[in-house]
Formats: structure tokens, sequence, C-alpha cells
């Protein structure tokens, strides 16, 4: 089978947002209308995007390929360790209580590889955190659900588990949950649990610590801005462009990150 085919999931391939008038940009990003069959069905906006696991070369994609991620940790407690990326379908994986539900960055992403989560996916992923532990285990790093996100308790577990079966594995991420939710609560106990290894924090939450919120670019927050968002919006050939590998502050900090809206 071809490795780039897309799987079917039982909605239209192809779906173009261009049927639906109220298909409409707020700033850069799209704000799909209440009716829209991605917002009603709880899916992407590019079905065709979202690939099996078995028909993807690998689920835990090097950093190297993201210009903001970033292939090696360059400073902090997890300096040296590789960098590996997890994407996950928008919408299909995430709450519906989600602030950006209907401006999903993922509607941006045509050509993010969105990985169709459930059991096969469960089991590829922990042979391929299997092998990770194997080859770096000194430490190696995933940056959870660049989109999508824990899609059920047993998921949210499953990574509880792998926290405990791989002492080389690192993880950070965002989640949609809210801190006082089941998932939610699981990801604030492996934040506690494993704290130096474990680094979530909860979107929307305006507080000091262990927050992310979105903001307009330039707009004042108490918070501190990521950090990779500014140097590559701030110009080309800026010398000093940051990306996580060599921010870290992330895990190094549970300060809340603000992130201006793109
Ligand atoms: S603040 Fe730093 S570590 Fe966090 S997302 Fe931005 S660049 Fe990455």
């Amino acid at each position: 089978m071809n490795a780039l085919a897309p799987i079917k999931k039982g909605y239209a391939q192809g779906t173009s947002g261009r049927r639906f008038e109220s298909f409409e940009a707020r700033g850069s990003r799209f704000n799909l209308a209440d009716d829209h069959p991605a917002i009603v069905e709880g899916r992407t906006i590019m079905p065709k995007r979202v690939f099996a696991p078995t028909e993807v070369k690998r689920i835990l994609v090097s950093g190297k390929n993201s210009r903001k991620i970033g292939d090696r940790v360059a400073r902090g407690r997890w300096a040296g360790a590789p960098i590996f990326t997890l994407t996950l379908e928008e919408r299909a994986t995430c709450p519906r209580t989600c602030a950006e539900w209907k401006t999903c960055y993922g509607s941006n992403m045509n050509w993010a590889k969105r990985i169709a989560h459930g059991p096969e996916f469960e089991s590829m992923l922990w042979a391929e955190l299997e092998a990770k532990q194997a080859a770096h285990p000194a430490g190696f790093v995933v940056r959870l659900h660049v989109l999508g996100d824990f899609y059920s308790v047993a998921y949210a577990e499953l990574w509880g588990e792998a926290m405990a079966a791989f002492p080389a594995l690192r993880v950070f991420g965002y989640t949609a949950h809210a801190p006082d939710s089941e998932i939610g609560r699981i990801i604030g106990r492996l934040n506690e649990r494993h704290a130096d290894r474990f680094a979530y924090r909860f979107s929307g939450l305006d507080e000091p610590e262990r927050g992310s919120v979105v903001i307009e670019p330039g707009a004042d927050t108490p918070h501190t801005v990521c950090l990779a968002q500014r140097s590559l919006t701030n110009a080309a050939g800026d010398k000093k462009a940051e990306c996580c590998a060599t921010c870290a502050l992330c895990w190094q900090s549970p300060r809340t990150i603000a992130f201006w809206r793109h």
C-alpha cells in the first residue's frame, strides 16, 4: 500500500471549506462556522492528511522537521536529548471545550501528517517508545500533540505507564483538558510525579504557572511570550532565532507561556 495513502474514516475525502460561506479568516487563522462539518463532526478539515499508523514510516518524527521545535536539546537539564514530535488529528482527539475549537491552527497546517488514533496507534507508539529507550538511554524528548490531544482516559494513562516504563522518556506539551477534568487530573499527577521529566501545561489557564494562553501578537501579557514565536516573527536573518531545542523554557520552568495567535 502507498505509504502516503490516506485512510478512509467515513467522512467525505477532500472536503473543501470553500463550500461553506461562513468559512472566514480570523487574522491569518481560519474561524470555522458553527455548521461547518468539521465543527459538527469534530474532525480535521483535511481528512486526506490523516494516516493510519501502518501507512507512515514512523509515528514519532524528528523535531528537525519543524523549525519551531528543533532536533536536539541544546541547554538545560535535558541537554543533548533528541526531540521527537507526535501529531494526531485535531478536534477528533480534542475535548469540545477547547477555546480554539473553531480557530484551531491545524486548519492552516496543510502539510502536517496526522496519525489516526486508536488501539493500533497505541501499540505501535509503545513499540517506538521501546526502541527510543534502547537507542537513547541517556534521554529523549517527545513533544506531544503538535495537533490533537489526550483522547481518552486510557490513552492519558498509557503515557503514565510509559513514564514509568521508559526512564529516558521526557515529555512536554499543552492540553485543552481542564485541570479539574478526569484527564486533566491524570496530567496534573504526571506533572507532579515526574517533575523532572514531564512538563505539561493547561491551555487557557491564565495563572502564573502551568498555563498556556493565546494572545494577539504584541498584546500586553504578564506571561512569557514563546521565544520561538518571537524570534521567528522578528525578522528573517535573526541570528538568534530560537526553537524549543535552544529555548528549553517549557521544561525548565513551570511559568505560563503566552503564544501569539497566528
Ligand atoms: S517557550 Fe521555548 S520551549 Fe516553550 S514552546 Fe516556545 S520555544 Fe518552545
